[in-house]
Parts: structure tokens; sequence; C-alpha cells
């Protein structure tokens, strides 16, 4: 059955935003805008006072973290970290994370996302809240090795990429995985070099936080000698691979992420609340690197809504630069 959209705001690709009606096929594609007659058989939506757009895409996150927003506030990222959510995150039970997600994909569809990136633990009950919401996700195991004996640090790999075998085409394709060693500075350089052949073989994309801040860079180069850019590209993790945050970069890291094609989830509200910095998006763009938009968890953020998080984009954009982008709309 075909679904006539009625009388909403609607933006058109060159961005202009005009009052008319959608159609939209028995197969979910856009069919026509404008005017529109209504057909027998036919579903309508009222959409009046509404923007109509294609679903939003958020490109980095940690859905069930849901259950961690607000729990600790006002600190910088590593303190964060390892003072309040590690500890708090091993507490989580998998029916706790399940009902995380449940409401992380709740709020996401309230506020017109449809398609969202998710690296956490537990990835089976994500995927399965995302199979009832009807949403769709590229999901990972979050890999970390810091911490951890050998042999817990090798399960950590072997999850990961089970994680990404086993769910990749779940829920009628909704679902697809990616291989997620959560950075290069919590995941150990023998363990990378171990398991890198088994993440490029693979066949899935790779996905992890990259430069978010000045000290996690340095923690590499201590360990490598390298930045991090040099030193992922080593392993072959550029190949096919899309980055959170990407907050501190050289220019051969950015010239780096435009050769190897790899884009970027610019996470603003995460990168302002835990004092990151502000994300060079002007020149990855000026580099010709694809740069989306991540909400990154909620209790980073504290809000997993995409127009919120295009308002922080414009804003950190215009505040690190000074000066006012064109007013398109
Ligand atoms: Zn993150």
């Amino acid at each position: 059955m075909t679904l006539r959209i009625e009388g909403g705001r609607v933006l058109r690709p060159d961005l202009s935003v005009e009052r008319a009606d959608v159609r939209v096929d028995d197969d979910g594609r856009i069919d026509a805008v404008g005017d529109l007659d209504p057909r027998e058989n036919e579903q309508t939506l009222d959409a009046t006072d509404a923007l109509v757009t294609p679903g939003l895409v958020n490109a980095h996150g940690h859905a069930a973290m849901t259950l961690l927003r607000g729990y600790a506030d006002d600190k910088p990222l590593d303190a964060w970290l390892r003072e309040d959510i590690w500890p708090v995150e091993a507490e989580l039970e998998p029916e706790d994370i399940a009902a995380g997600a449940r409401l992380a994909c709740a709020e996401m569809i309230r506020s017109g996302t449809t398609g969202f990136a998710d690296m956490y633990f537990e990835v089976d009950a994500l995927a399965e809240a995302v199979s009832t919401a009807g949403l769709r996700a590229r999901v990972g195991y979050g890999i970390v090795t810091v911490g951890k004996d050998e042999a817990a640090a090798r399960e950590e790999f072997e999850t990961g990429l089970a994680v990404a075998e086993r769910l990749d085409g779940a829920a009628d394709g909704r679902v697809r995985t990616a291989v997620m060693p959560h950075a290069p500075h919590t995941v150990g350089t023998e363990y990378l070099a171990e398991f890198a052949p088994r993440i490029r073989d693979a066949d899935v994309p790779v996905h992890f936080h990259f430069n978010e801040t000045p000290a996690y860079i340095e923690e590499v180069q201590a360990e490598t000698g390298d930045r991090p850019g040099a030193y992922a590209d080593d392993f072959g993790l550029l190949n096919d691979a899309w980055v959170a945050h990407a907050v501190h970069l050289s220019d051969a890291e950015i010239d780096l992420l435009a050769e190897r094609d790899v884009a970027v989830a610019h996470c603003p509200a995460a990168n302002m609340k835990l004092a990151s910095g502000i994300a060079p998006v002007e020149r990855l763009r000026a580099a010709g690197v694809t740069v989306g938009l991540g909400t990154d968890g909620a209790a980073s953020n504290n809000s997993l809504d995409m127009f919120e998080e295009m308002r922080d984009a414009a804003m950190a954009g215009k505040g690190r630069r000074e000066r006012r982008a064109p007013h398109r709309l």
C-alpha cells in the first residue's frame, strides 16, 4: 500500500523547504513530491506543521548509555571514563543493556533518526532492539584490551569478530556490522598486530574512536613513535573505515583520511561536554573527507537528538572559525 504524507514542509535535495505532499511507494521509496491527489487504498499521514525529510543517520553512538545520561557531568573525558563510566558499565547486566537500547531506539525515532552506528557490548540485545523498532543500524562490539590479561584480551577480539560475522544482515538486512577496536590507545599493539589480518578479512567496515584528545595521541606516540593515523594505517585499519571524533589532526592525517576515503563522524556535543576540543570540519571537507554527525552515547551529550547535534555543529564551527557560515535555509 502506498503512503501519502500530506501537507508538511518538505526538505528538498537543494536544501530549500516547500509545502508539499509526498507519496511513498510499496518499497518505501519516495515516488512523487508535489500537490498530490489521494488514491484509493492509500494510507494518509497528516504532516501539517511538520518537517518532512529522509530519515537522519547518527554516525556514532553507544545506544545503551541512555541509562547513564547525566551520570557524571563536568569532567574531562579520561577521568569521566576511568572514574565513572567504566566502573558502572562493569555492573550492567544484559537486560539493562537491552532496556537502554530500546530507550535509545524510541528516543531516536522521536527525533527523526532512522539509522545509526553503535559500538558497545551485548550487541545481540541491541540488534534485537533495532529489529523490533524497525530501524537500521551498523553495530559492533567495542574491543578493549587495556587492563586485561592475555586470554581476556584475545577473547575481546574473538568476540568482536564473531559479532561482526554473526549479526551482519540480521533483521532482514537492516542490521549490518563492523569490527570496532575501541581506540588505538585502548587496544594493545601486540594484539592489533595479531588480529589485523582477520579484521581485514572480515569483509565489513572498521570503526574506532580516533584522535579525540591530545593525551590519547601522546599515548600512542610514546608507545609506537607514530601518530595514530599512521599507526592505524600500518595495520590496514583505514581501509573501508569510518572514525569517530577526529578532533586533533595533523595535516598529514587529514591527507591520509582523504586518501583512504575514511569518513569522519563529527560529535560536537560530546567533544564540547568532555572538553576534548572541536574537530577541524572545514579542513576535512576541503580535503574531500566525508563528514557525518554523531551524538556519541547519551552520557556524553546528554541527548540523541540529531537536530540538536546539527545546531551544535553549526555553532561550534562558527565559534572555532569566528566567522558565519552562509545562511541557506
Ligand atoms: Zn564514542
